[in-house]
């Protein structure tokens, strides 16, 4: 297994940061504070080929590897997370699950546009009721001739607002859904300037505030009965599979935010004298960075092995729920000790690592909170839970089409 990232990758990498730091940076603490996204950045996003790195060219792709999802989700998250969320949801969850599920004719007329940024995609299975209680979805698709009428709410949706098409989850068949049986749900392409489509904003959020999460309602949506994604019953593999993907994103994204979290320690350390010393030369504090160095490399590490596995075209459930779990954790305590070592001015939103800290916080909860995390890793452990060959599996790379 080769974990290094090649020249390619060092240079996405570069200019991912350069962008972030030019594009995204400006104007980032207001955004913040007064929660106030700025769609611009996603126009940005699409023309630079970043939400599109790593699709195949055939489909207006960069046509770069697996690792270049990684690298530009930690680079964006260096920045800021809502920026490296729009790699989440828009590549991770829905064009992903669209190049491994997607017929071609979806593919041309959907992704394609994705690829470029000229349309926003996110994804949407979360609803009031259902986090992580997938099979408890309420929302139903009832199929009527050539359409499918969808009904039900999604909520905790990012770019709800913004997205243009949403990947979503509902029930085909009542029997299934009250029995409470995954194979009921199927996965559609809906648009969002369709009658009956109702996107709203969640304002009061802990983090992420500079990016748009919200709820959709779908009242009596017609939807085209080629809008269904995979087969029907196919929904709940297709969303799993998303995740596959949406979490690797998370994953490489946390990597990113402890590596802002250790350089504005590192830097404070250097400036702040106490007892005569800068705080740097306390071995408490030093503590606390090793433990930064520590969970950066680690989670870098599980990361690379699921962008390898990725390439080689193999199934990774397993590797990217480990390295989920591992990196939200990890970053999450490393926002807090960044937070310690700033003392009084970490409290403040001054210095950035009060904002790494409440973004932090989600990352745990979304894509699968810690807990579940840890159930699907005891349940590979004890043999309770095996992944079988899918009938569409994510296309390694090179992409062979
Ligand atoms: C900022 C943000 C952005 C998001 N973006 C999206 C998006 O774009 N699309 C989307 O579909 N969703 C999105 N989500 C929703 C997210 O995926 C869910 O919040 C998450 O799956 C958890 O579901 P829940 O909030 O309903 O919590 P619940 O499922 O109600 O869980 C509550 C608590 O109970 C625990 N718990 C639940 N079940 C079990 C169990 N079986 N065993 C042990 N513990 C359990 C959980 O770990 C948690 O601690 C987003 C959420 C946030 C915060």
């Amino acid at each position: 297994m080769d974990l290094s990232y090649n020249a390619d990758n060092e240079a996405l990498r570069e200019g991912a940061l350069d962008f972030a730091k030019r594009v995204v940076e400006p104007g980032l603490r207001e955004r913040d504070e007064n929660q106030s996204p700025d769609e611009s950045i996603y126009r940005a996003m699409g023309k630079e080929g970043y939400l599109g790195v790593c699709l195949p060219e055939q489909y207006g792709g960069l046509g770069m590897d697996y690792h270049s999802l990684a690298i530009v989700s930690e680079a964006f998250e260096y920045v800021d997370t809502s920026a490296r969320v729009i790699i989440s949801v828009h590549n991770g969850l829905h064009s992903l699950a669209l190049l491994q599920w997607g017929t071609e004719a979806q593919k041309q007329k959907y992704l394609t546009p994705m690829a470029t940024g000229d349309k926003i995609g996110t994804f949407c299975l979360t609803e009031p009721a259902a986090g992580s209680d997938v099979v408890g979805l309420e929302a139903f698709a009832e199929k009527k001739g050539d359409r499918y009428v969808l009904n039900g709410e999604k909520i905790w949706i990012s770019l709800s607002t913004v997205a243009d098409q949403y990947l979503v989850m509902a029930y085909t068949d009542r029997a299934k859904q009250k029995a409470r049986d995954p194979h009921g749900i199927s996965a559609f392409i809906v648009e969002r300037k369709w009658k009956g489509v109702e996107p709203y904003v969640l304002k009061g959020k802990l983090g992420v505030r500079a990016g748009v999460t919200g709820g959709v309602a779908f009242r009596n949506v017609e939807i085209p009965a080629e809008n269904l994604v995979g087969h029907e019953d196919e929904g709940f593999k297709i969303a799993m599979s998303a995740l596959d993907n949406g979490r690797y994103t998370v994953a490489a994204g946390c990597v990113g935010l402890m590596r802002a979290c250790l350089d504005a320690s590192v830097k404070y350390c250097g400036e702040r004298t106490t007892e005569g010393k800068p705080i740097g030369r306390h071995q408490l504090v030093q503590q606390m960075l090793a433990y930064m160095v520590q969970s950066i490399d680690a989670s870098d590490l599980l990361v690379r092995k699921c962008g390898w596995l990725k390439n080689q075209g193999k199934r990774c459930t397993r590797e990217v729920s480990m390295a989920k779990w591992t990196a939200t954790v990890a970053s999450q305590q490393c926002a807090d000790h960044a937070i310690e070592i700033h003392g009084a001015y970490g409290f403040s939103n001054e210095f950035p690592v009060e904002r790494f800290w409440r973004n932090s916080r989600g990352a745990v909860i979304y894509e699968g909170s810690k807990e579940i995390h840890q159930l699907v890793q005891a349940g590979y452990a004890l043999g309770l839970r095996q992944d079988h060959p899918l009938r569409c599996e994510l296309p390694g790379w090179p992409y062979k089409g």
